[in-house]
């Protein structure tokens, strides 16, 4: 039996996939390259945009398609007829939704909107003590914590991931080890707010950029992490609010800790950032980073940036524009919004900004960052 399997979205889904790919693996499957020689397609979605949601739904109809006339190329398992069917498994952000709604109303839709699929499959039924099959990219993938406890107003992982969870530290470190046997010299520590790690654990309450939140221990694992032989380790995505001096003070002891930073700020609009429930203002961004700098001089930063959220004016964009400029961030990855439907942002605010507009802007931040030869 064959399965292939297809991946959408963050870093967190390609680990996670690793994990998926193992589990069947112990089940005598065996992965092809193209989902038309399969018995089973998994797919591990992304909701996070609308378009990322737009291509898991554009693949299942494929599928469908594809099983209802069925061409000659038909994995060797099908029967000469086609009688038997591509199978097909959804996981990730979409089956997590459903599965972490009490009323069981997501699940019942989208089994009606899906009949042909045959099981929404929460992530978490995917242990993290099966052993990843990793890719060959010479990194590591090591997934430290799941979930998200901040809600951002605009963001649908906390309802599809559910709070943040923490791996233990010691299991952690034993997959490392596993993962230096096997001959990796890079790891990276996957989160999706990883320098919260452990907060659940921890006992102090402290109030950060307008946060509250317990003590991480993060600095902790990371001193950890790299005492061991290793030659680069990064860690994405880190939050502001949890960006403490202890962590500061780790990555600059340690030469091994990658010296670029992927600390999203979204907006360099103060009013913008309140709608966003990020927590701070552009003026504490602005000083953390000139903190790191400071006590790390040859640190760099990559961010994530939304662009066109409601109420975003020319001057707020202007001020999205200047922080870019003052922090001189190395890349930036550049959405533009689109209200996601669940989140506290699509249900208050409009979306007024024109996608004309939005596009425009994603030029000028673009040209600004990613693009800087062409602009000189
Ligand atoms: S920190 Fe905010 S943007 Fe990041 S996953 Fe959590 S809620 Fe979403």
């Amino acid at each position: 039996m064959k399965f292939f399997i297809k991946v959408f979205g963050c870093i967190q889904n390609t680990a996670d996939a690793e994990r998926i790919k193992a589990f069947y693996y112990d089940k005598g499957f065996e992965e092809v390259d193209n989902w038309k020689k399969a018995d089973l397609v998994i797919i591990n979605t992304c909701i996070i945009r609308e378009s990322a949601e737009n291509r898991v739904y554009g693949l299942i109809n494929e599928i469908d398609k594809f099983n209802r006339n069925p061409p000659a190329l038909r994995a060797p398992s099908l029967d000469k007829e086609g009688s038997k069917k591509i199978e097909i498994i959804v996981t990730g952000c979409l089956a997590g939704l459903a599965y972490r709604d009490k009323t069981g109303k997501k699940m019942r839709q989208l089994k009606r909107d899906f009949p042909t699929v045959s099981e929404f499959l929460p992530i978490e039924k995917i242990s993290f003590e099966i052993e990843p099959l990793r890719g060959k990219t010479g990194i590591a993938l090591i997934p430290i914590s799941f979930g998200c406890s901040n809600f951002c107003s605009y963001c649908i992982v906390p309802f599809a991931k559910g709070p943040e969870i923490s791996r233990k530290m010691e299991d952690i470190l034993k997959d490392i080890d596993k993962s230096l046997n096997d001959g990796f010299k890079q790891v990276m520590l996957i989160g999706q707010n990883v320098n919260s790690y452990g907060s659940e654990f921890g006992e102090t309450t402290l109030v950060s950029m307008g946060k509250k939140r317990f003590k991480s221990l993060f600095p902790k694992l990371l001193e950890e992490v790299a005492k061991k032989d290793l030659e680069k380790i990064s860690f994405v995505s880190s939050n502001p609010w949890d960006f403490s001096d202890e962590l500061i003070e780790t990555i600059a002891k340690n030469s091994n800790i990658d010296r670029l930073v992927h600390l999203p700020f979204q907006a360099g609009d103060d009013e913008v950032l309140k709608k966003m429930n990020r927590g701070y203002t552009s003026g504490e961004y602005l000083e953390l980073v000139k903190k790191i700098k400071s006590k790390i001089p040859d640190i760099r930063f990559s961010t994530d940036i939304i662009i066109g959220f409601p109420g975003e004016d020319e001057k707020a964009f202007q001020n999205t524009v200047e922080l870019c400029k003052k922090v001189g961030f190395e890349i930036a990855y550049i959405n533009k919004y689109s209200p996601r439907k669940g989140t506290l942002s699509a249900k208050i605010y409009k979306d007024e900004i024109p996608m004309k507009e939005k596009k425009r802007r994603w030029v000028v931040l673009n040209n600004l960052i990613n693009n800087k030869e062409k602009t000189l």
